[in-house]
Formats: C-alpha cells, sequence, structure tokens
C-alpha cells in the first residue's frame, strides 16, 4: 500500500474509534487488507484480535504486535493514544513484506483491549502465541518525538501496574485515602513543550531522576477509592503494598498487577542501531502497555516512535503527524527483513 492508502486507513480507523472490547470494525479493515495481500489470517482471537502469518519457508519467526483500540475520553471514544496509527503501520509493514518476502516466518498480532490490559493476555491465552513459535516480537508506539525518529530503552521500557481499591470507608476516609494516594507520586505528566524536553532528557540519563518513580492515580467514589500505581524499579510495590495494608488493613483489595514492559537489551539495542533511535536509560513512567505479556514470553522491544513534537499520548493536545506512517513503514519493514535474515541473536527459550 502506498503511503497515501495508509493514511487513509488511518483516517478512516481515526473516525470510527472503537473502544476496548469493541474493535469490530478497525479488525475487519485489518483483516480484509491482510488477507488481500495473500496472508494467512485469523480472525477472533482474543476479542477482535487478528493474526496474519506470512510464511515464506525455514528460517527464523518474527512477530510484530500492533494495538487497535482507542481510548475512552471525557466527550466518548477517540484515538488519543495513536493506535490508528499503530494498525495503519501494522497493515503497511505486512503488507510491504508480503509484496517481497524474505525467508521465515513473520506473525502480526492486531491486539484489541490494550487500554484495558486485556487484550494481550486474551490473545495469548487464546493460543496467539502457539501458531507458529517466534524468535523476536517487536511493536512500536506514538511518542511526542520528531516524526519517523525512534527511542528505545535497553533494559527498561514502561511500568508496571498495581490496581487496588479500598472499601468500607467514611466520606472522610475516603478524601484522606485519595489525598494519601495522590501524594504517592514522585513525577507528574509534563504538559507543555520544555516539560516533553526536560522528560526526555532525564530518560536519557542513566541513574538520573527516573531511576527510581512512582505515579500514582487514584479515584474516589462513595465510601470506596480504587488506585492505579506504577512504579520503578519493581521493588517498590512490595513497599507501596505495605504501606496501603497498614494504613487501610483488610480494607484493601489489590485487583490487579501487570507486569513492566521490558526490552531485551541485546534486541533493542541491534533495533536501535537499525533504526537509528534514541537511546533511553529510563522507563517512561505515564503509561503502562500490556505487550508486557509478550515480552514475557518472546524476547524483544518497543519502540518509541515520534508522531511529531506535540502532546502526549492520552493528553487532550494529542496530535499526529501523519507522514509518520510512510517513514515508519519504512523503517520497520526494513528492520524485520534484517532481523529474518540474520541468525537469532542468543540461544534464548
Ligand atoms: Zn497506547
Amino acid at each position: 500500500m502506498k503511503p497515501d492508502e495508509l493514511i487513509e486507513l488511518r483516517r478512516e480507523i481515526h473516525l470510527h474509534p472503537e473502544l476496548a472490547g469493541a474493535e469490530r470494525r478497525t479488525a475487519a479493515l485489518v483483516a480484509d487488507a491482510l488477507r488481500e495481500a495473500g496472508l494467512d489470517v485469523r480472525k477472533g482471537v482474543g476479542g477482535h484480535g487478528v493474526v496474519a502469518i506470512l510464511d515464506a519457508g525455514d528460517g527464523l519467526a518474527i512477530g510484530y504486535r500492533a494495538d487497535m483500540d482507542a481510548v475512552a475520553g471525557p466527550t466518548g471514544a477517540g484515538h488519543l493514544c495513536g493506535h490508528d496509527v499503530h494498525t495503519a503501520i501494522g497493515v503497511g509493514v505486512a503488507r510491504a513484506l508480503a509484496r517481497q518476502p524474505t525467508s521465515g516466518r513473520a506473525v502480526f498480532f492486531f491486539q484489541p483491549a490494550e487500554e484495558t490490559c486485556e487484550g494481550a493476555r486474551a490473545m495469548i491465552d487464546d493460543g496467539a502465541l502457539d501458531l507458529v513459535p517466534l524468535q523476536e516480537v517487536y511493536a512500536l508506539h506514538s511518542a511526542p518525538l520528531p516524526a519517523g525518529t525512534f527511542a528505545v530503552a535497553p533494559e527498561f521500557g514502561q511500568p508496571g501496574q498495581d490496581i487496588f481499591r479500598i472499601e468500607g470507608l467514611s466520606p472522610e476516609e475516603a478524601r484522606r485515602f485519595e489525598s494519601l494516594i495522590a501524594g504517592l507520586s514522585t513525577v507528574t505528566p509534563p504538559t507543555s513543550h520544555d516539560e516533553r524536553a526536560r522528560l526526555l532528557e532525564d530518560m536519557q540519563t542513566p541513574d538520573g531522576p527516573l531511576a527510581s518513580f512512582v505515579y500514582a492515580q487514584v479515584h474516589r467514589e462513595s465510601g470506596a477509592v480504587q488506585g492505579w500505581v506504577r512504579a520503578w524499579p519493581d521493588s517498590r510495590y512490595e513497599e507501596l503494598r505495605a504501606l496501603l495494608h497498614s494504613q487501610a488493613g483488610p480494607r484493601v483489595r489489590f485487583i490487579e498487577h501487570l507486569p513492566a514492559t521490558i526490552n531485551s537489551p541485546e534486541h533493542a539495542l541491534t533495533g536501535a542501531r537499525h533504526l537509528n533511535a534514541t537511546l533511553l536509560h529510563a522507563a517512561y513512567p505515564f503509561n503502562g502497555e500490556d505487550f508486557a505479556w509478550f515480552l514475557d514470553r518472546v524476547p524483544g522491544a518497543m519502540f518509541f516512535f515520534g508522531v511529531g513534537e506535540q502532546g502526549m499520548p492520552h493528553a487532550p493536545d494529542f496530535t499526529v503527524d501523519e507522514s509518520a506512517i510512510g517513514l515508519g513503514v519504512d523503517a520497520m519493514t526494513g528492520f524485520l527483513r534484517t532481523r529474518s535474515e540474520r541468525p537469532t541473536l542468543s540461544p534464548h527459550a
């Protein structure tokens, strides 16, 4: 597909944003575009997930994942996290590789329900990773960097998350816990260009201000609070759980823990060289990624991908420079090609 056609596909998805678990239309567009290009396509994997296999015979098997769902915003669903761009790039890469296949197999995962951190696990539980045993898996995520540029954090990535509820609270206690939880944050999301530049600088500093952080969000209801805490390194969760237990006793209930998204150092560095990516030395504190479940099973990396230096993903001023789409397709197609033509980096299980 030409860049213009992929921009059209992105606009089509953008105009019909579908929330986590409801990606029926987006999945159908993806499946049609991939079938048309000759890939072996399965729909309905872990909800509206699509798996497409490009089989070019013996050789390595490389995975590539794109997420499809929109964000629930104050005015309804919207693609405020760039998943429409990720999907368009994923389709572009799959079709480019299908046109000129190299050796081995490439497996494309179009994942639903990333925003609720459910889709990756649902696809894996539904056998997405059992169809073809993969040697490596990659993904990208939109970031406020110059359009078409990359950044990656070997050994880091994005924090995991604890989700918990504290129930049986008086209104006064609920207010107290709300401020206690909000007060755990050691970082605040950047809102201006200068703050974004400082964050990027901090992420490039080894053992810098982001070597350890907590980012906490809280929602107060009548008689209860729900909290979401992201922390780095993982050892900080123990400390935070102990604090909540000491304050709330048995009224705190931990609902879920999402693991951190950790890029394999070798794969991230190999990608960085190919993609000319900026090297980061800290995790991005403000979002988690359920690509963590893929990286838990297969080594690989998630790259931050510049879609223009506007707002951060999930911010109301998040916008996309669509020229990034063609650049992303070319870069990732080239990278996956080099990966499938090379021997494996190391004997991973
Ligand atoms: Zn996202």
